[in-house]
């Protein structure tokens, strides 16, 4: 097992990786910026390196510092959380050259994914059904509008190397593609520096849900059952369940599989996460993440599993801790996204928490870095907590988050806890009755 575990990130998934690495009786070092010097995780971890000023690519996102804390502290692993260099397959690469655990796929596999035109093909060649669309990038209008009009209007132009919602355009007909491919390939050569873009058909109602799964490298693979992130604002999630509201135990088992034999062929090694929208009954490739997904707790409150140390098991190649026969379901969990930002406008909102009380009780977890007094910095993302209940069913779940809701405080700052006040008593979230574009309509029907 690895005995030393550089965490390269901050905030709650800082914080979620040292408790991991506690119980496992592995040493943790913090890195920080010197924004984040009284954060929780540099506070717990048995050493503490800082390695910039605030922003993040000074400091989070410096790969020769985070190799020098490394060298310093004696790591002899990397963990690197989600964002930041979680998908950064040249990160990878040093470290694998430096004998030091990165703990996450092989760099070739980050790569791979990380491009969504390959990432389709490959996974159309394991066999998992992909939404219609381009067979890889499209560069020129005449050709755009041989794909559009082969699958059918509305389509979406989509980023080859895009991330966090952006760089999608929609062409609802002929006449706006031209637009749509042109705005598409600027934005992301601007944001990725690759104006690769491909196209998709544009489906209209349809669900997130997306599939755990985990490799061992060795060709072995299972899947965790699936996720629902429909209810989302930019195309950013907002609030998570599981399982999916949507699916029978037979379609979960099924997707499943699919997932599992593609990862088991790819010898894909850790946590991955294959994204879906699933429309009409049908399930349809998006693209695949590489990583821990800030929304895994859900999984974890079903399966009773502890995905980080997972993670570390397969990083130390101990394989995985079950077999798909051992894995059960059990009950409804519920993830939402606390951010400090206001829940009508999402204007973020950093500051000090004058006060701040945590929610408990049976079913109930918050991750969390924030405490009484701490000042969220306004350089990084505006996630500062996790609220993730647990109950038998979906109606005890939804009971017991309402309750927890209601405990809940974080004063000082503004957050996105009203909406979730409001979402929690909605006759179509009672009912598990959304789709990808509910909170936005909701949010504009109600501004
Ligand atoms: P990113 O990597 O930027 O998050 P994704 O490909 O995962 O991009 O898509 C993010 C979200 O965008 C999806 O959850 C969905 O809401 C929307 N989306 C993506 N592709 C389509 C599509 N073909 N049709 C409709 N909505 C889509």
């Amino acid at each position: 097992m690895v005995k030393k575990v550089l965490i390269a990130n901050r905030g709650e998934i800082a914080l979620r990786v040292l408790r991991a690495c506690k119980e496992l009786g592995i040493a943790t070092v913090a890195v920080h910026s010197t924004a984040d010097n009284a954060a929780m995780h540099v506070r717990l971890a048995d050493e503490s390196v800082c390695i910039g000023p605030p922003p993040s690519r000074d400091s989070y996102l410096n790969i020769p510092s985070i190799l020098a804390a490394c060298e310093i502290s004696g790591a002899d692993a990397v963990h690197p959380g989600y964002g930041f260099l979680s998908e950064n397959a040249r990160f990878a690469e040093i470290l694998d050259a430096h004998e030091i655990t990165f703990i996450g796929p092989t760099a070739e596999h980050i790569r791979l994914m990380g491009d969504k035109i390959e990432a389709k093909r490959t996974a159309q060649r394991l066999g998992i059904p992909v939404v219609p669309g381009s067979a890889g990038a499209v560069t020129d209008d005449a050709e755009a509008l041989a794909v559009a009009d082969d699958i059918g209007f509305p389509v979406l132009v989509k980023a080859s190397a895009g991330g966090g919602g952006r760089g999608m355009k929609v062409a609802k007909t002929r006449d706006d593609l031209s637009l749509a491919l042109q705005t598409a390939r600027q934005e992301a050569g601007a944001a990725f520096g690759d104006d690769a873009v491909y196209i998709e058909k544009y489906l209209e109602k349809p669900r997130h849900i997306e599939v755990q799964v985990f490799g061992d490298g060795a060709g072995n693979a299972i899947h965790l059952g699936e996720r629902d992130c429909s209810l989302q604002r930019r195309h950013q999630k907002v609030w998570e369940e599981a399982n999916s509201p949507a699916l029978t135990p037979e379609q979960r088992a099924k997707i499943g599989d699919v997932c599992a034999n593609a990862m088991a062929q790819m010898r894909y090694r850790g946590a991955g996460t294959i994204e879906f929208l699933y429309e009409n009954g049908e399930f349809y490739f998006i693209e695949m993440n590489t990583r821990l997904q800030v929304e895994h707790p859900v999984t974890e409150a079903i399966t009773g599993l502890d995905l980080v140390h997972e993670q570390i098991r397969v990083a130390s190649a101990e394989g995985l801790s079950v077999t798909q026969d051992q894995v059960k379901f059990t009950g409804h969990a519920i993830e939402c996204r606390i951010n400090a930002e206001d829940a009508r406008t999402f204007a973020p909102s950093p500051g000090k928490i004058s006060y701040y009380h945590a929610p408990g009780g049976l079913g109930v977890r918050v991750d969390s870095g924030v405490y009484q007094g701490y000042s969220i910095p306004p350089f990084y993302d505006s996630l500062i907590g996790k609220l993730i209940v647990h109950g038998r069913d979906r109606v005890d779940c939804m009971r017991r988050l309402r309750r927890a809701l209601d405990e809940i405080v974080v004063d000082g700052v503004k957050t996105t806890l009203p909406l979730f006040r409001d979402l929690v008593d909605n006759p179509d979230i009672a009912a598990g009755a959304y789709d990808i574009h509910w909170l936005e309509k909701y949010l504009a029907a109600s501004a």
